[in-house]
């Protein structure tokens, strides 16, 4: 197993099982943007995405994941985090509201590769200012995917997905960054969207074979995050303000980057 700073690296072979995986995610997250209206409840989504899966032969990763903060481990196949809640919410039966943004969350195991992504779904008709977080939101992750090329150190990439997320005036989570991705779903290196002088010591330089799940986290307000106390899983923003969230599964290929859970 070839791998480079504690980093494994893919194959053609296990890229593609990669893209099986994110096919079937992919498919979840469209059929999602058609049932995400008023009314429906985050619960009701979840049970459809669970159905998808099974039906595909997949299983899904977030269920039963432990967090040792967490009251019980994580029960669904979706995280579902509504307006404030930037990830790990646990779908309910609460209906979903006009003016409500929800980001969903899906990762897909199958036969032994992993899929992630997620984006972040308008309830009907939103808020200008949350109309514009979640544009800008998805297009920081496009903005990274187009920097990705090998011999590219990280942090240039983090630094520009900064800088373009905060000349529009939102901020980035610092808390919660993104990751590789393989057999597991969590794999080295860890893959934050901004950078500070004293991160270092953790950058990477891009190579081919490298599967990243790059997954910018935006706040309208400030960048500070905390877990919610009902249940310890979903992670609110301290201000209450609105936040966005978008990611897909990328592989590193010698011409750039080569996005898997983009549905080809
Ligand atoms: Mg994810
Ligand atoms: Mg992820």
């Amino acid at each position: 197993m070839a791998s480079r700073c504690g980093i494994v690296l893919k194959n053609a072979r296990e890229i593609e099982l990669m893209r099986d995986a994110g096919r079937i995610v992919f498919g979840v997250l469209e059929r999602m943007g058609e049932l995400v209206v008023p009314g429906v409840s985050t619960g009701a989504l979840n049970r459809v995405a669970e159905e998808m899966i099974a039906e595909a032969g997949g299983i899904a990763l977030f269920k039963g994941v432990e967090n040792p903060q967490a009251k019980f481990p994580f029960p669904a196949a979706l995280c579902t985090s509504v307006n404030e809640e930037l990830v790990h919410g646990v779908p309910n039966d609460r209906p979903l509201s006009e003016g409500d943004i929800v980001s969903i969350d899906c990762g897909v195991k199958l036969a032994g590769f992993c899929g992630d992504s997620a984006r972040t779904f308008s309830v009907g008709q939103v808020s200008k200012t949350a109309g514009k977080l979640m544009e800008v939101t998805k297009a920081s992750l496009a903005l990274a995917i187009e920097e990705l090329r090998p011999g590219r150190k990280w942090s240039d990439v983090a630094t520009r997905l900064q800088a373009f997320v905060e000349d529009a005036g939102f901020s980035v989570v610092r808390d919660f960054v993104g990751h590789g991705i393989g057999e597991d779903m969590h794999e080295e290196p860890k893959v934050p969207n901004y950078w500070t002088s004293g991160q270092g010591l953790t950058d990477f330089e891009l190579a081919p074979g490298m599967v990243l799940a790059i997954e910018p986290m935006v706040n309208i307000g400030s960048r500070y995050v905390d877990y919610a106390d009902a249940d310890g899983w979903a992670v609110v923003t301290r201000d209450g303000k609105y936040c966005a969230h978008y990611e897909h599964t990328i592989a590193i290929t010698e011409r750039g980057a080569d996005v898997l859970t983009d549905g080809r």
